[in-house]
């Protein structure tokens, strides 16, 4: 018997009836704005369609021009437009699927100068400020939001989702925070939730009874000038009784200084949100935030938590998420690992979404993957995620892959990475290519060094070299001291830092390393107590108590040293950087910029730091001056003639990372 029968039973909402629990959730991957772009989105969604999600919501739509996330964002406000959504309304109902459009009027959030809010403030998170709508704007913008809908039926899409969370426009009028008017839109709260009311109940009454109408609640801001417990409740009650059929989950506005997706967050951590509000209302309710794994799911289900659950990023990483659930197969599922790098950052980067462990996503047009026309054997050296990335695509082409690893597991940097408090995610990814390889009948080899002889003896048509980099060992007079730790030793556990420590280089993995110092690894169930109290969330339905972070007592002295100038950290990713920033900056980590090193000796490191001769009296350095290629093997195979291939970090270390490692291995795999 499958163990998720909850999950994967039907749900008849009257309206429409869903084949099972699962909800593909709204994801802007800017190819909505993009040439071509809904063509490349019906295949992304047919897709997921074909392997069983019962329900899509698409990326935002805006009902008008000012509501768009920005200039020339995708709205749709003319009948012209009906054909390209029409096109993905077909591709997902030819596998079976039902697929709801999101309006989404932005607000103050919008990234352009024609922004339009319920009061003229500016969002800390935007440099545009917005106009305040007047009452004759406010009008048309809900008639706005009813012709989107309208023409959202004539498209055939099953429902509306009415983006009402994440501190977008309806939220704006929704909160005290952003809502000043004195009008008969503002002050009251019955004043202040009229604009999503009135909103519901024209669209119910234009679209009819058999078109569904999704809502975004905001239950949680996290926020300072939100709604009360009492407010987000009365709210709930107002929308079903106005038409709404299913009340979606919203946590956290997107100016919240609390991450609520980041890898940090555990998993399911406000799930209890939307078990809350169960407790108080008979309509459909869908969970969200930091579900990934088909076990959670069957919890929230089975528990009460909620009657639909939607994920989002985990189906960029998994596009057959549903039907492995289906089969029983969980093991082979491509976990979401919640690091943002390929989807989110790349939506606030204007570029296409995609996935990290998964970088098919969104290209699926671009990258089709065909049996392989010549199938060949192919001997594969290291398996960190580059490695592991070409060997699974090319044994599912065909192709008879051999691995040579020689380490004792697979992984590569992904075996420290996971060893990073609020980076255990990572180990899924590990756990995702063991299993897969496995089922492909990959053979590995663990704990073999592949040498000149042994490629002579082992008849391969095709080497493919992923033997990745060696960390930097810096030119610093006493370099070879016993203080100074590699970063591999000290993530591995190979060696232990004391209490005063200095971290060289402020790249991804300085700052990675730095975390590992300060931080502890939670067991799963005190992770969430964690949480709470490491961003003072104690008291969560106060949204005034929610932001001053705890004043959690560092283990450590740590010195954080770069040679450049500049903030610290500024090239991580824009939705997880401030995270790290802000965690560091909590922990009092020290951090120089423009530093250079003299030296190092039995008193500590010896600097200069603004022109000032400085020592740090550490008990330990750590290295984190980046990477070089270890790749002598392909230069000496290629050299022979033979068929070889580099990828990852053997082909090039610098600013390389795990996202360009993993499509490397598998676009490379994908034309071999
Ligand atoms: P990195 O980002 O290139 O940083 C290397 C650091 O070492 C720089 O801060 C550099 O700073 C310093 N450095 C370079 N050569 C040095 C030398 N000879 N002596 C002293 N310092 C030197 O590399 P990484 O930290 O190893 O990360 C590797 C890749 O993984 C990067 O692409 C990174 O983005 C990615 N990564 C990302 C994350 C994430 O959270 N998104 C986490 C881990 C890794 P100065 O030149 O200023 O001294
Ligand atoms: Fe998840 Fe990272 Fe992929 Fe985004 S890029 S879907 S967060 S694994």
């Amino acid at each position: 018997m499958n163990n998720h029968q909850n999950i994967l039973s039907p749900l008849d909402l009257g309206v429409m009836t869903l084949r099972n629990r699962f909800v593909m959730g709204s994801m802007h991957t800017n190819l909505e704005e993009s040439p071509d772009g809904f063509h490349r989105l019906a295949a992304f969604y047919k897709e997921r369609a074909a392997h069983g999600v019962a329900l899509i919501i698409t990326g935002g739509i805006s009902p008008n021009k000012e509501g768009g996330v920005a200039r020339g964002a995708a709205h749709l406000t003319s009948v012209t437009q009906l054909e390209q959504h029409q096109c993905l309304t077909q591709a997902v109902h030819s596998e079976g699927g039902k697929i709801c459009m999101q309006i989404l009027h932005t607000g103050r959030y919008g990234y352009h100068p024609d922004i339009v809010a319920p009061s003229s403030i500016q969002a800390p998170i935007n440099v545009f400020k917005p106009r305040e709508m007047s009452e004759h704007d406010i009008e048309n913008t809900i008639n706005d939001f009813v012709h989107c809908a309208l023409l959202a039926q004539q498209a055939h899409y099953d429902g509306v989702e009415i983006m009402g969370s994440e501190g977008y426009l309806i939220n704006q009028f929704i909160a005290p925070r952003t809502n000043h008017r004195t009008d008969a839109w503002g002050g009251s709260y019955t004043n202040r939730i009229k604009f999503p009311l009135e909103i519901v109940r024209r669209i119910s009454e234009a679209t009819g009874p058999d078109f569904c109408i999704i809502f975004r609640l905001s239950m949680l801001d996290l926020v300072e000038g939100g709604s009360s417990w009492e407010e987000v409740v009365l709210l709930a009650h107002a929308l079903k009784a106005h038409g709404v059929h299913i009340i979606n989950t919203g946590i956290g506005w997107h100016e919240a200084r609390v991450p609520t997706i980041a890898s940090i967050v555990p998993r399911m951590a406000f799930a209890w949100v939307t078990k809350k509000l169960k407790q108080e209302i008979d309509i459909p309710l869908i969970a969200v935030n930091r579900i990934n794994s088909p076990e959670i799911a069957e919890i929230i289900i089975s528990e009460g938590y909620a009657d639909l659950v939607s994920m989002a990023r985990p189906f960029l990483a998994d596009a057959a998420f549903v039907s492995k659930t289906m089969s029983g197969e969980s093991h082979l599922i491509n976990t979401c690992i919640a690091c943002n790098q390929a989807c989110l950052d790349h939506t606030f980067e204007l570029k296409i979404s995609s996935c990290l462990v998964n970088p098919r996503a969104c290209h699926e047009t671009l990258m089709p993957i065909s049996p392989a026309q010549n199938v060949k054997k192919i001997g594969v050296i290291g398996a960190g995620p580059a490695g592991l990335a070409f060997a699974e695509m090319a044994a599912r082409r065909g192709h008879k892959v051999t691995v040579f690893e020689k380490g004792s597991g697979i992984g590569g940097q992904f075996l420290l990475a996971k060893n990073i408090p609020g980076k255990e995610e990572y180990k899924e990814t590990i756990r995702y290519f063991e299993n897969q390889l496995s089922a492909l009948g990959v053979i590995v080899n663990l704990g073999v060094t592949i040498d000149l002889a042994d490629i002579a003896k082992d008849k391969q048509d095709v080497w493919v070299i992923a033997t990745g980099s060696v960390p930097v060992l810096p030119n610093i007079p006493g370099i070879d001291h016993e203080k100074v730790i590699m970063y591999p030793d000290l993530l591995s556990g190979i060696k232990i830092a004391g209490y005063k420590v200095a971290v060289i280089g402020a790249g991804g993995i300085g700052i990675d390393v730095c975390t590992f110092l300060l931080k502890s690894h939670h067991a799963p169930n005190k992770a969430w107590e964690a949480f709470v109290s490491e961003w003072k969330m104690e008291n969560l339905i106060d949204p005034s108590d929610v932001l001053k972070k705890a004043n959690v007592q560092p283990q450590r002295e740590v010195f954080l040293l770069k040679r450049s100038p500049g903030k610290h950290g500024s090239k991580l990713g824009k939705t997880t950087g401030w995270i790290h920033r802000s965690f560091l900056a909590s922990q009092g980590v020290q951090m120089y910029a423009e530093v250079e090193y003299v030296g190092i000796d039995d008193a500590g490191l010896h600097i200069k730091h603004q022109k000032e001769d400085k020592l740090l009296e550490v008990d330990n350095i750590i290295i984190c001056a980046g990477q070089q290629s270890e790749n002598t093997l392909y230069h000496t195979l290629k050299s022979q003639g033979l068929e070889v291939y580099t990828i990852g970090g053997a082909e090039s270390a610098g600013e390389l990372d795990a996202k360009i490692a993993i499509e490397q291995g598998v676009k490379l795999a994908l034309h071999i």
